[in-house]
């Protein structure tokens, strides 16, 4: 409950992070302020749901409907926080590596949302955040030469069809760098393939980011779970719209995917295991 609602929170930040690059307004030491009347929020104006609940959803000066973005953004953040609370162990043991490994799960999934929301609007990449998620990256690999800690896996099993076998601290992150530039090659292909119609080369850096945080069977269980949901959604597109051609954001479908991994990867893959044990 206590990571619910400091999730909660965190949403509320990252959500005004995404809106302000987007409108490229400066973000770290001004107040948010209300979208159509520029009124400057109190505290008890950012409280995380309650607010929105209690002003029913709309500006307290101006009387303007609040996006539901808000709330929203604020439950994801929530869930994902709750999620990796519970995959860091800090739930169950509350100890030094627990939390870091809490910490560098929330990093990866803060910088995803931040990447998606973004997304969601322009359609573009934001470089800032990219460039701060491989500077994230590089800080916590220190720190994980210096203490022990558990690896961070979505699926689990899943990742020891691909692994490399080499298992020294360093070698585990030249594994990570290797896998990451792979991936990447790999969409360069594609790319290249396909004539930079079906991917673009934003694709790439995500590519690279998933490459850095996740195993090699995490990610290829998020790319084709996020396949699996840009088909559903591409059909619903054509059937309600009957427009054939409709650009989907890809990246929230990544965030997406990896959030459904984040509780359901190790269950996805029991019952695929147990699949082709029966097959074979
Ligand atoms: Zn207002």
């Amino acid at each position: 409950m206590l990571y619910l609602i400091l999730g909660l929170f965190l949403g509320s930040f990252l959500n005004n992070v995404a809106y302000r690059l987007v409108k490229g307004e400066e973000f770290l030491f001004s107040r948010s302020k209300c979208p159509y009347c520029k009124k400057e929020l109190s505290w008890y104006e950012l409280i995380p749901i309650i607010s929105f609940i209690i002003q029913k959803g709309r500006c307290r000066n101006c009387k303007n409907k609040i996006s539901l973005r808000y709330p929203l953004t604020e439950i994801i953040a929530g869930i994902f926080t709750y999620g990796a609370a519970s995959k860091s162990g800090i739930l169950v043991n509350l100890n030094f590596s627990n939390l870091i490994l809490f910490l560098y799960i929330i990093f990866f999934y803060s910088i995803l949302f931040i990447l998606a929301l973004y997304d969601l609007e322009t359609f573009y990449i934001e470089e800032k955040t990219f460039y701060f998620g491989l500077l994230g990256w590089i800080i916590f690999t220190l720190i994980f030469l210096i203490i022990p800690i558990q690896k961070f896996e979505l699926t689990g099993g899943f990742n020891y069809f691909f692994n490399l076998p080499i298992k020294t601290k360093y070698s585990l992150i030249l594994n990570q760098i290797f896998i990451a530039f792979i991936f990447s090659i790999f969409i360069l292909t594609l790319f290249v393939v396909t004539l930079g119609k079906g991917i673009g080369l934003g694709d790439l850096k995500i590519a690279f980011f998933l490459g850095l945080f996740l195993g090699p069977g995490d990610i290829l269980a998020v790319i084709l779970l996020s396949s699996f949901l840009g088909a559903i959604i591409g059909i619903y597109k054509i059937l309600k719209i009957r427009k054939f051609f409709n650009e989907i954001p890809f990246i929230p479908l990544v965030f997406a995917s990896s959030l459904v991994l984040l509780f359901y990867g190790e269950y996805l893959f029991k019952i695929l295991n147990s699949f082709m044990l029966k097959l074979s």
